[in-house]
């Protein structure tokens, strides 16, 4: 049997599982909050064209409108400035097998419980590696720490200096870039990087040195705590927006049940 007749039985069967890591766009779902110089980010937004009434009778239909970076979203290289000039960096140009590859998840939920800045370091990565074996090549790389179980006013966590919430170190970042070639890194929080990264050295250090090796973010996930360490396979595909620098997916993992 071929590999993929071998997956639609499974699934079918159920015994692979479809797992939504994707939060439902609404507009109270929070976004960004940048200093108030900085140009700022627009929520989700629906509005309702008919609802089979007088403006369309046998039709219901919304228009929608919010940034390429609301709710759950994908982070292509253009949107840095570290990946301006790379080839293919925006969404519509990245070629699609970018999109799907292996997965794993780094559990940072204790850490995060004791510490809301917590920054996953390099020997956070090594110790997780020694129970779970080396990340494989192209791996998208989530961090799990039940952010998305926040909501409201606690998913920012603004204070008066600030955003407060989990994220890599740079050096972090760099290891899993250059020594583990991976595909792209994920959080459960607004951004790939901590709250208070904008004070690390670069400024944001995961958007800066994964965009600017040609790699992706995945922010806003959820559902984290539905996948295994390793094993399962991760598809996060875009919407094709022209020069887009992002874009609202949804994001699925397939899973084999246990
Ligand atoms: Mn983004």
């Amino acid at each position: 049997m071929s590999i993929l007749t071998q997956l639609a039985g499974a699934l079918s069967s159920g015994s692979v599982q479809v797992i939504d890591l994707t939060h439902t766009l609404d507009p109270d779902f929070p976004v960004i909050i940048l200093p108030p110089e900085f140009g700022q980010c627009a929520r989700f937004r629906m509005e309702e064209i008919s609802a089979y009434d007088h403006r369309g009778p046998a039709w219901k239909w919304h228009n929608i409108s919010m940034s390429e970076h609301t709710g759950t979203h994908f982070d292509a290289p253009s949107h840095w400035i570290s990946g301006r000039d790379l080839p293919s960096n925006s969404v519509d140009a990245i070629k699609p097998a970018d999109f799907i590859g292996p997965v794993v998840v780094l559990d940072c939920v204790e850490a995060t419980e004791n510490d809301e800045d917590f920054e996953l370091s390099r020997a956070d990565i090594e110790e997780w590696e020694k129970a779970h074996g080396k990340i494989p090549e192209h791996s998208w790389v989530l961090m799990r720490t039940d952010w998305s179980k926040r909501s409201g006013a606690e998913y920012l966590n603004m204070r008066e200096d600030g955003p407060h919430s989990p994220g890599p170190s740079a050096e972090a970042i760099r290891f899993l870039i250059d020594e583990r070639g991976i595909r792209g890194f994920g959080t459960e929080t607004v951004g790939t990087d901590g709250g208070q990264a904008a004070h690390a050295t670069p400024p944001y250090p995961a958007h800066y040195f994964l965009h600017g090796a040609g790699r992706y973010g995945l922010q806003c996930l959820a559902n984290l705590d539905k996948l295994p360490a390793t094993g399962a396979v991760l598809f996060a595909a875009p919407l094709k927006i022209k020069d887009g620098t992002g874009s609202p997916l949804r994001v699925l993992a397939m899973v084999e049940s246990a």
